[in-house]
């Protein structure tokens, strides 16, 4: 029996870790991937403070984590399938067992949404991917596509102007929900070029490779080739809280929080990028974490 078990290992999870841990309740935490979550897989960092030249994803996860596991927080590589609450008592049900604890705080994340096109499927790994970082450096010198008008479409064109000889910026419309600095910085590089209202309608290869992209203007109505080596899909999150089925109020599939991040379960609370939430960084995740862990704290005192 835990005291506490956190789902999710990215900032979220890890900075309720850190805070439990200290305050002595024996944490466990559950995680079906790699720790750091979506941060961990960022190049670059700059808006997180403390770091004012900015600071590689892993490098800064690596560091959350150490912290959490000092403190004695336990990880274990798990993953979640359902949750039951009864008598006081939150069951984890994994996909290994099961395990219970008395607070249960879910920092699940949100997942890469796909385009749902056809060819997305079959070229995952051959040419489409939905992560600069981890597969930028398979197509030095190539001709590469990121799709999205998004923080992280940007940052993913940016980061793969410096790898690829020409980085085409695909986006269904002409205006970005992207920061005002990160656009400023994309709209000066040259190795960048824009194609705005255009949605894709499949990807085209061989047996081994994709080698082309099918663009429908949705003004015009035209269809053009863009002939790249790689796409990068950049198009947003999907907020991994399935395994909850109807066990917690949600909002578009995000989970509905009081300010102390006590969820619609009394014992059960949300932090992180799972949370219906404005605004989605490190910063506020880690946030998020501390709050969850203070109010578990509070909550089982009482
Ligand atoms: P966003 O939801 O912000 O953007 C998704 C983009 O994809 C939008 O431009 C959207 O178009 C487009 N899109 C959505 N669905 C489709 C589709 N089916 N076909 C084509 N285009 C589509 O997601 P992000 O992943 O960029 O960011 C998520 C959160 O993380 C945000 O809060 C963001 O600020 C934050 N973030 C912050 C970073 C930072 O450095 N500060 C870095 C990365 C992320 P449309 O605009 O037309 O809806």
């Amino acid at each position: 029996m835990y005291d506490v078990i956190i789902i999710g290992a990215g900032p979220a999870g890890l900075t309720a870790a850190i805070y439990t841990g200290r305050a002595k309740l024996k944490t466990l935490i559950l995680e079906s991937n790699i720790p750091g979550g979506n941060a961990g897989i960022t190049d670059m960092i700059e808006n997180y403070p403390g770091f004012p030249q900015g600071i590689n994803g892993g490098e800064l996860m690596a560091l959350f984590l150490e912290q959490a596991e000092n403190f004695g927080a336990e990880l274990v590589y798990d993953e979640v399938r359902g949750i039951t609450s009864a008598n006081g008592i939150q069951t984890v049900i994994t996909s290994q067992g099961q395990y219970q604890g008395r607070a249960l705080i879910i920092a699940a994340g949100a997942r890469r949404r796909e385009l749902e096109v056809v060819g997305e499927k079959e070229y995952i790994g051959k040419g489409v991917s939905y992560c600069a970082t981890c597969d930028g450096l398979f197509f030095q010198k190539s001709q590469v596509a990121v799709i999205g008008g998004g923080d992280s479409a940007i940052k993913e064109a940016l980061y793969l102007s410096d790898i690829a000889s020409k980085v085409y910026l695909v986006h269904r419309r002409e205006g970005f929900r992207a920061n005002e600095t990160s656009l400023d910085k994309m709209l000066k590089d040259t190795r960048i070029e824009l194609k705005l209202n255009k949605i894709v309608k499949r990807i085209e290869g061989d047996n081994t490779m994709m080698k082309n992209l099918v663009l429908y203007d949705v003004k015009t109505g035209q269809e053009e080739n863009l002939e790249v080596e790689g796409v990068f899909v950049s198009i947003g999150m999907i907020p991994a809280s399935e395994f909850l089925t109807d066990l917690l109020d949600l909002s578009n599939g995000y989970i509905i929080t009081d300010e102390n991040m006590m969820t619609s379960i009394y014992g059960i609370f949300a932090a992180g990028d799972v949370r219906s939430k404005k605004l989605r960084q490190v910063s506020t995740a880690v946030g998020d974490g501390a709050m969850a862990a203070a109010a578990v704290t509070e909550f089982l005192k009482e």
